[in-house]
């Protein structure tokens, strides 16, 4: 059943119940207010008719029907002896050839009942009347209930009809208004279909009031998730595009090389280089992808244990000296002495892929800067280069998968994978903490690592 279907039948349903109970209601209230008033003519009739009454000694009575007393057609009466004779009756009423209420009758005290006669549906009050201790007969005044049938029964029809009309205009409203609340859904619906039967993640759902209401907020978020899903896929393609062009440039080397050895009949001390150089960089790349992949799926293990984190520092800053030869300078302006908890190996990769960043994109002449502070509770790590900066609209970008600015690309043998600072990114995340970047074109680069500082667990007091 569609939900349009659905959310009708609900809605009517809904409408259609509290017609019914409100419609029960007031035939409840109207019927009860009509009976009360019919029993209490009865009783204010029986009140007239009996004062005034005389009874003989042998139990006679002597009917005295006052001028104010004025019975209508309505209203009937007779009078049964306790012997069920009829005394007296009014005009007609013989005609029914019997009580007005013969369960009345027997009945022995005050009692109201319905009775449905010849003459129609009537209200029918029996009184058993006492001389004295004497029970001396029964009298039972009667009124026609026509009027009140026909007034019921015509505020019976009119909360019928009433409740007929309001469900057909309920389910007419909710269909038109689900209807057009729904109507987005059927157009996205068909532009995911179109998008997947393209395969064209660039194509958006068209939002007439974006962001107004739930399916204008559906809308957007869908089109955020394709937008997501376009970027995904153009940034792991161009990966793919990378990869493969990184992996056939140092195999045609290494190849090169060895047929040149071949020729040549020797081992070439250059061509052996160059080899060993290519098969680096060859180990480098699997062992990044490899990084990578566990940690996108989770299965990469950190070793937390207390670390010296000026020593790693240090440690990295005397080899990333040795890398940046005399192509540049790199300082180490301060050093604290600050204890983290974290992998003492995973923390050294990611100094390594900040400095080693710095070194590569810096141009010769440059300057990098390293320092190690106490900042609040946390070791803040900062690495400075005077470099060519990161172009604002790749800086939101840096942090991502395979992404590599538009410039590193193009210088290809100095650019890496576009995984190191992703890396760098999880582990740092997975330590408790953040790393943050700060660059401007032409301006240098600086990246902050924050990492909280890890307190020893206090010892026990020393007792005797
Ligand atoms: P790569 O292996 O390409 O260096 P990274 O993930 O380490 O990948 O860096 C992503 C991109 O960020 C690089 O391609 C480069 O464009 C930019 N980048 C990173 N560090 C620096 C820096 N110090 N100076 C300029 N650009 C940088």
């Amino acid at each position: 059943m569609s939900l349009r279907v659905r959310l009708t039948l609900q809605y009517s349903a809904l409408t259609g119940g509290i017609l019914l109970i409100f419609g029960g209601l007031i035939f409840a209230l109207v019927n009860g207010l009509l009976y009360t008033q019919v029993d209490n003519a009865l009783l204010s009739t029986y009140n007239e008719m009996v004062t005034g009454w005389r009874v003989a000694p042998d139990g006679a009575i002597n009917p005295k029907i006052t001028p104010k007393f004025n019975l209508s057609e309505n209203i009937y009466y007779q009078f049964w002896d306790t012997h069920d004779l009829l005394r007296f009756t009014s005009p007609g009423v013989r005609l029914l050839g019997g009580s007005l209420d013969q369960a009345g009758l027997q009945a022995g005290h005050n009692i109201f009942r319905d009775v449905y006669a010849a003459v129609g549906h009537l209200r029918v009050l029996s009184v058993p009347l006492e001389a004295g201790e004497r029970p001396i007969g029964t009298l039972q005044i009667a009124a026609d209930m026509g009027i009140v049938d026909t007034t019921r029964n015509a505020l019976l029809f009119g909360i019928v009809v009433t409740f007929l009309a309001s469900m057909v205009f309920a389910a007419s409203v909710a269909w038109l208004s689900t209807g057009r609340a729904l109507a987005p859904l059927g157009a996205i619906t068909a532009s995911a279909l179109k998008i997947s039967r393209a395969d064209d993640l660039s194509r958006r759902i068209p939002n007439p009031v974006p962001g107004d209401d739930e399916v204008g907020q559906l809308i957007d978020a869908f089109n955020d998730t394709l937008g997501r899903l376009e970027q995904l896929f153009t940034s792991q393609q161009r990966f793919l595009a990378d990869v493969s062009h990184e992996l056939r440039t140092p195999l045609t080397v290494i190849k090169g090389n060895v047929n040149l050895m071949r020729r040549i009949g020797q081992a070439d001390d250059e061509s052996l280089s160059s080899i060993e150089e290519e098969a680096d960089r060859l180990t480098r790349l699997v062992g990044d992808l490899l990084l990578e992949a566990q940690a996108e799926t989770g299965r990469l293990p950190l070793n937390f244990a207390p670390l010296e984190m000026d020593t790693l520092l240090l440690e990295v800053f005397k080899e990333m000296r040795v890398l940046a030869r005399d192509r540049l300078t790199v300082k180490l302006t301060e050093i604290d002495q600050i204890q983290v908890n974290g992998d003492r190996d995973r923390l050294k990769q990611v100094l390594i892929n900040l400095i080693s960043n710095a070194i590569k994109y810096t141009p010769n002449g440059g300057e990098v800067y390293l320092s190690l502070s106490r900042v609040g509770d946390t070791a803040r790590i900062i690495v400075r280069d005077t470099g060519p900066g990161i172009p604002s609209e790749d800086l939101p970008h840096i942090f991502e998968r395979f992404y590599r600015a538009e410039k590193s690309r193009t210088r290809s043998k100095v650019g890496g994978f576009g995984l190191g600072l992703s890396i760098a990114f999880w582990i740092v995340n997975n330590h408790g903490g953040k790393i943050e970047v700060d660059s401007a074109e032409g301006k240098g680069t600086t990246f902050c690592i924050y990492l909280p500082i890890y307190n020893p667990p206090a010892m026990p007091p020393v007792t005797d």
